[in-house]
């Protein structure tokens, strides 16, 4: 028997108030079609938080077959396994081999856990190239923040092909084309950046001002030595001269518009966004981060034609399950040669003898801002 080890909740809640470790036997008789997993690595993201707390776009069932003295779900959405055993009929997957869930609400903050129709509900990873040269933490952080940035700047406008266009027009264009980003040292944040500058797009990032002004400089430096184009603070972004510092410094008049904008924040920033975008420029929504809405101002959807769009991974992944499989392999393959960076983690061992406070803080903290990375757990 394998001793499992699991985050549960059986209420929503904040997740210090909610959260149990709850042990288990795995028996190691897997049914037809099952496989054992083993957990490497599982990120904290802010959307386990908001599900925990109930307040996700979705909502978990809890169920029975934990054996908890009351129906539970477990958190956790993203995460890399390692197969132990395969039941009958599994040829797919082999012992040893690294899988990501394939579908959403998988409950990844476990040590072990048995998958029922393994071949259906993981991703083997890696295509013909295997994990070589992966590691656990990239393979464990590439399927929802890196996937995000990647379909976001693709699927919305067409950035590359403005590109193109606008050097063939021959106006002397000074680059590639301009997208906009608030929330520009998150997860998908730094994703967009480093996806901008290998498509040869220019980004304008915004940051929020950090407690001293060196540090604020050193987030900046950070952001351009990923590719970041300009990086601006939230304060010089709220500041009525921004439209026109916009026009004058990055734009020339507009002439090589701004029609990207991607919103994880909300509140004042997204309003400033909505006025820095260029005619029939689009705003991609996919957090709120500030936990502000923000209004959809008439003025700029008549008169500049602007297109609102909300953007979740979840839903585009069930409508798109190979793209998904091919966005995640495409960036994979970018991490192993070297040209895409992982995010900065704030590693949490978890071992047989880690208490359940520790884990919970880990989950906890996820929606405070200024941290210095996410919380990955590491098996
Ligand atoms: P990270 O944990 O990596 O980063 C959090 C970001 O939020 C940081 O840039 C942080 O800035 C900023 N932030 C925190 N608090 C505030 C605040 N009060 N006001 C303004 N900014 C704040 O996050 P992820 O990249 O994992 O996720 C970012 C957002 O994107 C989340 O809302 C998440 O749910 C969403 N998301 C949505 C997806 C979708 O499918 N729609 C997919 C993936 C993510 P600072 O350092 O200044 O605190």
């Amino acid at each position: 028997y394998t001793q499992a080890k699991t985050l549960v909740f059986s209420s929503f809640g904040e997740p210090a108030d909610v959260l149990h470790l709850h042990t288990s036997s795995i028996s190691p008789q897997l049914r037809d079609g099952a496989a054992l997993l083993r957990a490497l690595a599982a990120p904290v993201n802010p959307a386990d938080v908001n599900t925990i707390q109930g307040t996700y776009g979705s909502r978990p069932a809890f169920s029975s077959l934990l054996g908890t003295a009351e129906p539970a779900a477990v958190p956790g959405n993203e995460g890399c396994f390692e197969v132990v055993a395969v039941g009958g009929g599994v040829t797919g997957l082999g012992r040893g081999d690294w899988v990501i869930p394939a579908v959403g609400g998988f409950g990844t903050f476990r040590t072990h856990v048995v998958v029922e129709e393994a071949e259906r509900v993981l991703f083997r990873v890696g295509g013909e190239r295997g994990v070589e040269g992966l590691t656990a933490k990239q393979v464990a952080t590439v399927s929802v923040n890196p996937c995000s940035g990647y379909r976001m700047l693709k699927d919305y406008v067409d950035l590359v092909d403005l590109s193109v266009k606008s050097f063939a027009r021959g106006e002397g264009a000074t680059g590639g084309a301009w997208f906009l980003q608030n929330g520009a040292n998150s997860g998908v944040g730094r994703s967009v950046i480093q996806l901008g500058k290998l498509w040869g797009l220019r980004s304008i990032n915004v940051v929020r001002e950090r407690a001293t002004p060196e540090e604020t400089e050193a987030l900046k430096s950070e952001l351009k030595e990923l590719g970041a184009t300009v990086v601006v603070t939230e304060s010089e972004f709220l500041d009525r001269s921004f439209t026109a510092r916009l026009k004058e410094e990055w734009t020339r008049g507009d002439k090589e518009p701004l029609m990207l904008g991607l919103n994880c924040v909300g509140g004042k920033s997204a309003s400033a966004m909505v006025k820095a975008l260029s005619p029939k420029g689009c705003m991609v929504t996919y957090g709120g981060m500030s936990r502000q809405s923000f209004p959809f101002p008439t003025g700029p959807q008549i008169f500049k034609r602007l297109r609102f769009e909300g953007f979740w991974l979840s839903e585009w992944a069930k409508e798109n399950p190979a793209e998904k499989r091919n966005t995640v392999n495409e960036i994979l393959d970018l991490m192993r040669d070297g040209k895409f960076k992982e995010a900065p983690f704030k590693e949490v061992e978890w071992n047989w003898d880690t208490e359940e406070k520790v884990l919970k803080d880990a989950i906890q903290g996820t929606l405070e801002g200024f941290r210095g990375g996410k919380g990955l757990f590491v098996f």
